[in-house]
């Protein structure tokens, strides 16, 4: 077999899942360039499908598990309750430094300190000036992605996630809806170990939304301050790409938020990540290949994106929506539905 060099741009979830992938099926070279002088923490909630083992991430990168999800309306309070863990949440440093060991361990290269600034169809350069040169070249540089811009790719479709990270312990996973604090989004609580993510998100492609971010925040505020004590918090902000438009580009592929494959309905990027990298890696090996991971992923994001789009037609036709839909997932057909959609 013709050995090929790889070269993967970004560390995060997407491209160590490409790089691990690819290092099983085949026999290339594989470099991963990381802007970051080290693997770092990302800004995310860390909600995640508890059964990461079947997406061969290994449990161990789990801090809390789940068994049922308390949903809050303007009208209802709701607990969704099984006898097995329905959500996890994990750490984002943790997740990224087992994935980086299990890489390494393998034989692939990560480099740090190297910041993809310019590409053509066979070489990147990096803001020192080095080049790489590529028979394959996966942009997994996450939702400002350098590779994105320089394929020519327009973002339109964005979310703005902001969340307060917040020492100490919270027992529940919970989830608000509320049209008049937080427009179209929804906000969080999502314990992780001894800190608590409250977060919430603005979609502002969002048709007749007329709330603005300033006023969402300022919402999001003083419904934080009468939950939680602020004085020890972090505030972090950053973007969400669900805007796909293609993940395969002759030579060049994209994935995770590089590419959108993030949810517009939830802003769930990190099992997209890396199933749309583990696809790509098989893609690059075989180009027959049928990127199945990838399909159903989009499936499931037009599913969940149209719904958003739907609720946010009419206020008064989203508002009876969401009340329906709260009131419908609590029953068998309705928890079948919403797996199509989460
Ligand atoms: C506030 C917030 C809360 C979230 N909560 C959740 C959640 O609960 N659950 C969930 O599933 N998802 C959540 N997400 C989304 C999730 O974080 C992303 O979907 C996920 O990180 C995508 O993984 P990725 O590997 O594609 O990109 P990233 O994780 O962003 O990784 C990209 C990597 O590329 C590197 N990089 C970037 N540019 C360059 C360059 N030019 N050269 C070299 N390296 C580069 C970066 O340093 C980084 O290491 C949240 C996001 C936000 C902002």
């Amino acid at each position: 077999m013709q050995t090929k060099n790889v070269i993967i741009i970004g560390a995060g979830p997407a491209g160590l899942a490409t790089a691990i992938e690819l290092k099983k099926i085949s026999r290339y070279n594989i470099i991963i360039l990381e802007k970051n002088p080290e693997i770092s923490y990302k800004i995310c909630a860390g909600g995640i499908d508890p059964n990461v083992s079947e997406i061969g991430i290994p449990e161990k990168i789990i801090d809390r598990k789940f068994n049922k999800i308390k949903l809050f309306t303007a009208k209802q309070s709701i607990t969704i309750q099984e006898n097995k863990s329905i959500i996890a949440t994990t750490n984002r440093k943790t997740l990224h430094e087992i994935m980086a060991n299990r890489a390494r361990k393998m034989g692939i290269k990560i480099l740090f300190n190297k910041q993809v600034k310019e590409m053509d169809d066979n070489s990147v350069i990096t803001s020192l000036g080095e080049t790489f040169n590529f028979d394959y070249l996966v942009g997994a540089d996450g939702s400002t992605s350098t590779v994105r811009k320089k394929i020519g790719i327009k973002t339109k479709k964005v979310l703005i996630a902001f969340q307060y990270i917040i020492p100490g312990e919270y027992s529940d996973i919970e989830f608000y809806i509320d049209f008049k604090k937080f427009g179209f989004s929804y906000a969080w609580i999502f314990p992780q170990k001894n800190v608590i993510s409250v977060g919430t998100g603005y979609d502002s492609s969002l048709s007749n939304n007329n709330f603005k971010i300033k006023e969402l925040r300022e919402n999001f505020d003083s419904w934080c301050k009468e939950k939680f004590n602020l004085e020890n918090a972090k505030f972090e902000a950053f973007s969400i790409n669900y805007d796909y438009q293609g993940f395969e580009f002759g030579n060049i592929f994209l994935a995770g938020d590089a590419a959108g494959f993030a949810s517009g309905l939830t802003g769930e990027g990190i099992k997209f990540a890396i199933l749309s990298g583990k696809d790509i890696a098989r893609k690059i090996v075989n180009s027959n290949y049928r990127c199945k991971e990838i399909e159903n992923i989009l499936k499931i994001k037009k599913r969940g994106e149209n719904f958003i789009r739907f609720l946010s037609l009419n206020k008064t036709v989203g508002k009876i929506t969401v009340e329906l839909f709260a009131f419908f997932i609590q029953t068998p057909i309705g928890k079948k539905m919403s797996e199509k959609m989460f």
